[in-house]
């Protein structure tokens, strides 16, 4: 559009997008920086603590930071101030707790290293006390009712595992202290505190297992995560213009164009030259900030991408994702671009997930260090301890398969899960050929020679073909998906943090080994050999498993009977996963763990609701106005024009003028779009009036809800093809998704 035909808005708009920040300086005058040399130059990790700080002051830090454990609050001084030089000396100025409230992102505030001394002179000041902790208004964030009836006040405390960053932001530098948020009787009001009560936890429970396999001097089991990002990358231009993207972060309306994905030619295919830019600046601030990205391409959908990092310890891993996706929309901003990490941003083509590669390692002063315990070794005891840990994977996702949909139960996931693209609401896990023959065979006590299952105990791996090239030709469907060395849950969405499901991932699989745990001490009062009793262990737990293992196209309808056959749950709306948080079962693991009490569950049940619910029903109002004031306006206008054609046609007295019956057909299409937004109009007021009973509100929305919503997406995509090309008001998918 030429600028002198904009509205004075639409000016504004447009200006907007282009009074962006532009690319530091400094990023042009490190081009050609190896990685690794960029690499954590603004994190403040154990390297540089063991150069700066005191030798027992170190040991005591390195200890909480490895072994979990709490910190000695006589090192915070010394630490402070060292940590205070280096940030100082790289011109910071500020510094914030760093903490990620139950929003799905973080949550900073930020104060100056300035006080005054005896003699009010002002000096730079960063005492233990303020790096250990702060206390922001916690009022504000929600709670899910905890703080309603305890102490209103909450504080956060550095969690000394994430090391400590540099944020560069317009110019200023900013210390962010990586925190948990508690309240002050120590409930979790966050999504850290929770996954690290589960890592510990796990860690217990699997120290158990390998102590009772004869597995000594094990300090602890982490678990590692490798989350891959998958995102949008569209013109900051056209996203200005769509109030959908804006409000709610995918499209509300929209045609689908003649061609989408269909000629398979993005996935892989070479990066656009604008992107790469974006993409190389994006991993710029990521590398100074500590996080291992390494790969980089295109997606299945057309500008779609994905970003992946080397795995790391869960903990900082989660951190590390919320870096991610924070820099790829700060950082597209600066190429006029904008990022859309939301799960579904465009109807018709592939959504976005966040595939979390998990796995557990060992941390331990002997040779079993840095052991992954999903990796099958050269020994048979190695190869009984690799089935076990494995055995109580597939144990913790067949027993708490519905707590896990839950853990991933958003109003984004929604438009992925249970669609026939993505993995669906039907959580089961693949193992691969191989692995399922050794499964297979266990299950039905065929140990003996030439059985896959042989193979791998008695003979181990380096006789068998790789277990991760078997799996090469993965199945792409399913939503649990072992892949060599590793579990990559799939059903993640893209916009999500991933604190959450992943420390349900953990809850199930500490729980399950828990299991496994007793059932083998009771094993072991029957037989001497350690191995035989654990296979015993192994084979029940295949057995009792089976239903949860499927090799299949789980994108398929037979599969969805199959799972029903199965006892399987298909939980494909938001409100029924989310109420899986609450049941018996969740509750008794999760209180019978220690992660999270009775009432912090009930809380995250109700945050979770509640976001579903207030997610909706913003969609619905952003509809609802966008077919009142562009839609609607747009096609009235361009009906009276056919209306004026019609009548000058009959009164010049031409024969053939097809213009009425056009006026005809539009008018068709407007009224069914206007009975359409009042029916959406009278499903929100009922909605809202509905707010005293959340439950019945969020099934009412995912029901009548999302229909009323359809039915005026139906009528508005209609018109987008049923007027003309001036009189259509927004950014068509054809513009946004195929970039001249
Ligand atoms: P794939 O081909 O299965 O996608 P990649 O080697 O490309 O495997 O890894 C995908 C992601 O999985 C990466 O982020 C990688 O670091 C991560 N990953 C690999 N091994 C592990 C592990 N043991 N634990 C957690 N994540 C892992
Ligand atoms: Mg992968």
């Amino acid at each position: 559009m030429a600028s002198g035909s904009l509205t004075p808005r639409q000016q504004a708009l447009h200006e907007i997008t282009q009074r962006h920040f532009r690319t530091p300086e400094a990023y042009r005058a490190d081009a050609g920086t190896p990685p690794s040399q960029l690499y954590g130059t603004n994190t403040f990790g154990a390297r540089q603590m063991r150069d700066k700080l005191p030798k027992e002051v170190y040991a005591k830090l390195l200890a909480a930071v490895r072994l979990g454990k709490k910190l000695d609050l006589e090192i915070a001084p010394t630490v402070a101030q060292v940590i205070k030089e280096w940030a100082v000396s790289r011109g910071v100025s500020h510094f914030c707790h760093w903490f990620q409230p139950q929003t799905g992102s973080t949550a900073e505030k930020h104060d100056a290293f300035l006080n005054f001394d005896e003699n009010k002179l002002p000096v730079e000041q960063f005492t233990g006390e303020q790096l250990i902790q702060s206390e922001p208004d916690a009022s504000s964030f929600p709670s899910g009712g905890l703080r309603a009836t305890w102490e209103a006040r909450g504080y956060t405390a550095w969690n000394p595992a994430s090391p400590v960053f540099i944020l560069e932001s317009g110019g200023t530098k900013t210390l962010c202290i990586p925190s948990v948020f508690i309240g002050y009787n120590g409930e979790a009001l966050d999504e850290m505190t929770p996954l690290l009560r589960s890592s510990d936890v796990l860690s217990a429970k699997a120290r158990e297992l390998l102590a009772l396999i004869g597995d000594q001097g094990v300090l602890r089991v982490t678990t590692t995560l490798g989350p891959e990002q998958e995102y949008f990358l569209i013109d900051r231009a056209h996203f200005a213009l769509r109030p959908d993207l804006v409000m709610a972060g995918r499209t509300l309306v929209g045609a689908p164009p003649p061609r989408g994905q269909q000629l398979e030619d993005h996935y892989f295919g070479g990066i656009p030259e604008r992107v790469q830019a974006c993409i190389a600046e994006v991993e710029y601030e990521l590398f100074k900030l500590g996080v291992p990205i390494v790969t980089r391409h295109n997606e299945v959908a057309p500008c779609q991408f994905e970003m992946a990092p080397i795995f790391e310890e869960t903990d900082i891993a989660v951190d590390h994702n919320q870096l991610v996706m924070a820099m790829l929309r700060r950082v597209a901003l600066r190429h006029g671009l904008q990022a859309l990490l939301h799960e579904k941003p465009f109807a018709g083509v592939n959504g976005s997930g966040k595939h979390c590669n998990w796995s557990m390692s060992v941390v331990s002063d002997n040779e079993l260090d840095g052991a992954n315990l999903l990796k099958p070794g050269k020994t048979p005891h190695q190869n009984v301890r690799f089935l076990l840990f494995l055995a109580a994977v597939l144990k913790g996702v067949h027993t708490h398969a519905g707590l896990l949909r839950s853990g991933i139960g958003t109003s984004g996931n929604e438009h992925r899960l249970g669609a026939n693209e993505a993995p669906p609401a039907i959580i089961s896990v693949f193992m691969g050929d191989l692995l399922t023959r050794v499964i297979d065979d266990i299950a039905a006590g065929k140990t003996g020679a030439q059985g896959a299952a042989e193979a791998l105990i008695g003979l181990g791996v380096n006789k068998l073909p790789d277990i991760s090239r078997d799996n090469t030709d993965r199945n792409r469907t399913s939503p649990f998906a072992f892949t060599g060395a590793k579990f990559e849950f799939r059903a993640v969405g893209s916009s999500q943090s991933i604190a959450f499901p992943v420390m349900l991932l953990n809850a199930c699989v500490a729980g399950a080994i828990g299991t496994l745990t007793r059932e083998l001490t009771a094993e072991l009062k029957k037989t001497k050999s350690v191995d035989d009793a654990a296979l015993k262990v192994v084979r029940k737990a295949f057995r009792e498993t089976s239903a949860v293992r499927f090799e299949g196209n789980n994108y398929s309808e037979a599969w969805v009977k199959e799972a029903a056959r199965r006892g399987l749950l298909n939980l494909r709306r938001t409100p029924e996963a989310l109420a899986q948080l609450v049941t018996p079962e969740s509750h008794a693991l999760l209180t019978g763990l220690g992660i999270l009490t009775r009432e912090e569950l009930e809380s995250r049940y109700h945050v979770r609701l509640e976001r579903y619910v207030k997610d909706m029903l913003i969609e619905m109002h952003t509809l609802e106005q966008m077919a009142g004031t562009l839609v609607l306006p747009a096609a009235l206008g361009y009906a009276s024009g056919l209306a004026a054609a019609a009548a000058n046609a009959k009164a010049g007295g031409i024969k053939v003028a097809p213009q009425a019956a056009e006026a005809n057909r539009v008018g068709a299409e407007v009224a069914a779009l206007v009975a359409a937004r009042d029916g959406l109009r009278g499903a929100i007021e009922k909605a809202e009036g509905m707010h005293d009973a959340l439950e019945r509100q969020a099934r009412f929305l995912t029901t009548r809800g999302a229909d009323a919503m359809a039915a005026v997406r139906s009528a508005s995509d209609a018109l987008e093809l049923g007027i003309g090309d001036g009189a259509w008001p927004l950014p068509r998918y054809r513009e946004m998704l195929f970039p001249v």
